[in-house]
């Protein structure tokens, strides 16, 4: 997966155009700059990519998740059912905003369970957020269908999963708002990055000026410039967007790479009985970007994880005792440790989480491991990986 392991002349080429001019922010200084506008570019280069009207850049993954549900118009006591298996970003995105996370079951898919989503909503339900974990995706059709019945916003994570597709559709512009991060371990990188995605034209504008004090961008002075409403610092910087530049072009290059090497080591394993592959929604396609698959149970899969590691096969991981991305860990989250107060309402909902048991979730993550496929190897050695991981987990079931 990540973009960093691929590093050329083409991110050094645009990282250079700023640093000559000097120009290290994206708004105004339009005097100096020769033309040069990275994050512009970049937001029109990822329209084209992500299929979509409208994007705006922001400064990591988890503000673009902040700005995408503030644009949409979520806050204070406003419900957004997340899945329990995802990266910490999503609660600490719905928390920032005073909104409530409510936490349901995942399937085998590996993201929100379309029934499990239904049986949480309430009357203070405001929006639904899929994380597309993985490199794969949720039953997109299902949670639009639960969302046009409640009348709920559709919001979709998609940072793992760059360069997916569901029903040619990129991952990512299939909801009412998307969320990219360019962090440095994604698929494409910015160093640090993120984007909103949307074709809804007011969402865009209220992400455009939210992610900058409320800025309307209207005119060339910004002291000059109104705000129509409160935002924050969420922008990107020149130097970032221009790497992301560079690794946006390379992104089908980078995908055919995971696609193959994804490719040989599920080739290798499908011969093993005990292991099935997570489901991809039908009209899917994956990013690649990981291959995940599943172990008769927990046991087998945890000591098929420590065979792993003690063969030297690295970036596989099984997610059951994993302090980022599984609700087991999440002590700081059930137990409300928060540096300010919280509402009434987020510690009631967090309290009512820690007594939550996810049996559903438990027994497909506890069986599942996940494998980062990486750009940097060479056939052989992916060849080889694939070898040994079929020796380990034969080694383990057999
Ligand atoms: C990486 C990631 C984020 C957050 O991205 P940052 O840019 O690191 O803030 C959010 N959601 C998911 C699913 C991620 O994998």
């Amino acid at each position: 997966m990540p973009g960093f392991e691929l590093f050329s002349d083409l991110e050094r080429k645009e990282v250079n155009d700023v640093l000559e001019n000097g120009v290290l922010m994206r708004y105004g200084f339009d005097a100096m700059r020769n033309g040069h506008y990275k994050a512009k570019a970049l937001e029109s280069e990822l329209a084209l990519t992500f299929k979509s009207n409208y994007v705006q850049l922001v400064s990591s993954g988890t503000a673009a998740v902040t700005v995408a549900l503030a644009s949409a118009g979520i806050g204070a006591g406003d419900e957004v059912i997340m899945p329990t298996f995802t990266f910490v970003a999503s609660f600490e995105a719905i928390m920032m905003l005073g909104a409530i996370p409510v936490l349901v079951d995942i399937d085998d898919t590996l993201t929100l369970d379309p029934k499990a989503v239904e049986a949480a909503i309430t009357d203070k339900t405001k929006a639904i957020m899929v994380v597309q974990m993985c490199g794969s995706m949720g039953d997109m059709d299902a949670l639009r269908a639960v969302c046009n019945t409640h009348s709920l916003i559709f919001v979709e994570d998609a940072c793992q999963a760059i360069g997916g597709t569901y029903k040619k559709k990129p991952l990512g512009s299939i909801a009412d708002v998307g969320c990219f991060s360019f962090d440095f371990v994604k698929t494409i990188t910015c160093g640090e990055g993120g984007a909103v995605v949307t074709n809804n034209q007011s969402y865009y504008h209220n992400a455009d000026h939210y992610s900058d004090h409320g800025h309307d961008h209207v005119g060339n002075d910004r002291g000059a410039e109104s705000h129509p409403f409160l935002g924050y610092n969420f922008r990107i910087s020149e130097l970032n967007a221009a790497v992301g530049l560079a690794q946006v072009k390379r992104l089908p290059e980078f995908i055919a790479i995971q696609k193959q090497n994804y490719t040989i080591i599920r080739d290798v394993l499908k011969t093993i009985p005990e292991v099935t592959f997570r489901r991809v929604p039908e009209g899917g396609e994956e990013s690649y970007a990981f291959l995940n698959f599943f172990l008769p149970d927990t046991e087998t899969a945890i000591n098929v994880s420590n065979e792993f590691k003690a063969s030297g096969i690295d970036v596989c991981w099984n997610y059951f005792e994993n302090n980022w991305h599984y609700i087991r860990k999440w002590d700081h989250l059930k137990e409300a440790k928060s540096l300010y107060p919280l509402s009434d309402a987020i510690k009631s909902q967090l309290d009512t989480l820690s007594k939550t048991v996810f049996a559903q979730s438990d027994h497909w993550i506890g069986r599942n491991i996940s494998c980062l496929i990486k750009l940097s190897w060479s056939e052989k050695e992916v060849q080889n990986r694939a070898e040994i991981m079929r020796n380990c987990i034969k080694k383990v079931c057999c």
